[in-house]
């Protein structure tokens, strides 16, 4: 079900016993809000669908980097996928344990990969020859082993936004299958490498199963021929991409995804790794913002909110949609609005030809499904601030992270005097 979390009372949007009307006067506008039982309840759900699979899940990270939304994953038993030094700070930073951590990348710098090394993480993902021989030197240089898992490319389309494919061979992402054979015999012969696993990650917003099907069957086949050839694996990581629902159309549960690959990831007698992202967030979290004005050409309705592209950047960049939720519902006439920011840019919309109740200035909506990629891709463009990030917790709001300050905007930069001499 979509924002399960989120529902009228007295026809006030509540995030579950709490009215976002009484964040906002609070915080201010806009904010983003995650309800907590989303996040337990879907991280629950995806945890009991795999149930008979020997599997551990690694929460994406970067579909929500906040620390409390880490926290809350790694204390339900999850571990973390990290897709950079930031990332694996902030893992650190709550206190995670190197050995739950996963290191993806298909850049990862030497000051990155010495990082891994130095806090002993569990497994970095290699996705090329270079950096495989990259990991193996530094390995050497600090007097460790790294322990990897190569990413392999099994160049199945996910058909899904072209900027959210990765598995296909003129993506950037993981070594081709073609190539991925020799990739594993020559890092197995590397003396600080140890190679334990095989990757893949197909894309994001999947909502087609066959896709994880087809490729799946794909790494069954390269496991059974590096088995034949010496090469042992003690996992498969399938990587995350599972899609959910932000318009009407329906998107696969957890438990549909788990029955269509289960029967074939029994088949690599290898405990399974699976990363989502996305299904575990989107759903929990909410961009809450105020309409300053409204305003009409001709026949187009214009809704100029105080969130814009640099709060939500996922309709701009994948003309992707989210459902808007007036704050407090009242029974007025539907018109077709364009909801845009006050960002200097076209691109600057969260919605387009939307039919919504008749709304006013002062009035606010909440803009659904943003709990992945949302805060996450924020910026900083036209020196707007970045907003609050709110979490719930049954009857009660928590501020999980501050609104920017002016003095924020500006403190790693400094005026050179030398210049306007
Ligand atoms: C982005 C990413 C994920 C998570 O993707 P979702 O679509 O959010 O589930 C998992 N693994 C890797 C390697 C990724 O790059």
């Amino acid at each position: 079900m979509q924002f399960e979390n989120y529902s009228y009372k007295n026809n006030e949007l509540f995030c579950e016993k709490v009215s976002l009307n009484s964040i906002a006067s609070v915080v201010g506008t806009p904010f983003y809000v995650y309800s907590k039982k989303s996040l337990v309840d879907r991280f629950h759900e995806f945890k009991a669908s795999f149930n008979e699979l020997d599997h551990q899940i690694f929460f994406a990270v970067k579909s929500n980097s906040n620390l409390n939304v880490m926290k809350l994953f790694y204390s339900l038993g999850a571990g973390l996928d990290v897709n950079s030094g930031g990332e694996l700070y902030r893992a650190l930073k709550i206190g995670a344990d190197p050995k739950k951590l996963l290191f993806t990348g298909v850049g990862k710098t030497e000051d990155e990969i010495l990082l891994g090394l130095r806090n002993d993480i569990f497994l970095f993902k290699a996705e090329s020859i270079q950096e495989i021989e990259l990991m193996n030197k530094l390995a050497a240089s600090e007097n460790k082993k790294a322990r990897i898992a190569i990413r392999v490319n099994p160049n199945v389309d996910p058909r899904t936004h072209p900027y959210i494919t990765t598995g296909l061979y003129e993506s950037k992402f993981g070594i081709d299958e073609g190539a991925a054979f020799e990739a594993f015999q020559f890092a197995s012969k590397l003396s600080n490498i140890v190679v334990v696993g095989i990757d893949m990650h197909l894309g994001s917003q999947i909502t087609k199963l066959s896709v994880y099907q087809d490729a799946i069957k794909i790494i069954n086949r390269m496991i059974q021929k590096l088995r034949e050839s010496g090469i042992h694996l003690t996992h498969f990581d399938i990587g995350g991409g599972l899609g959910v629902q932000y318009n009407s159309d329906l998107a696969p549960s957890a438990k549909d995804f788990a029955d269509a690959t289960i029967p074939l990831l029994k088949e690599t007698n290898c405990k399974i790794f699976i990363e989502p992202g996305r299904y575990l967030t989107a759903d929990s979290g909410a961009l809450v913002s105020k309409i300053l004005f409204t305003k009409e050409h001709r026949n187009k309705n214009f809704l100029i909110i105080d969130a814009a592209v640099n709060d939500l950047l996922r309709p701009a960049l994948y003309q992707a949609y989210h459902h808007i939720l007036p704050m407090i519902q009242v029974n007025r006439d539907l018109v077709k609005y364009d909801v845009v920011g006050p960002v200097c840019e076209t691109g600057d919309f969260l919605a387009l030809d939307r039919p919504l109740q008749k709304m006013n200035r002062e009035e606010h909506i909440a803009i659904m499904t943003s709990g992945a990629y949302g805060f996450v891709m924020s910026s900083n463009y036209n020196s707007r601030r970045r907003v609050p990030e709110i979490i719930v917790d049954d009857d009660k709001f928590y501020l999980a992270k501050e609104r920017e300050s002016y003095d924020d905007l500006v403190k790693n930069e400094k005026i050179i005097e030398e210049l306007f001499k």
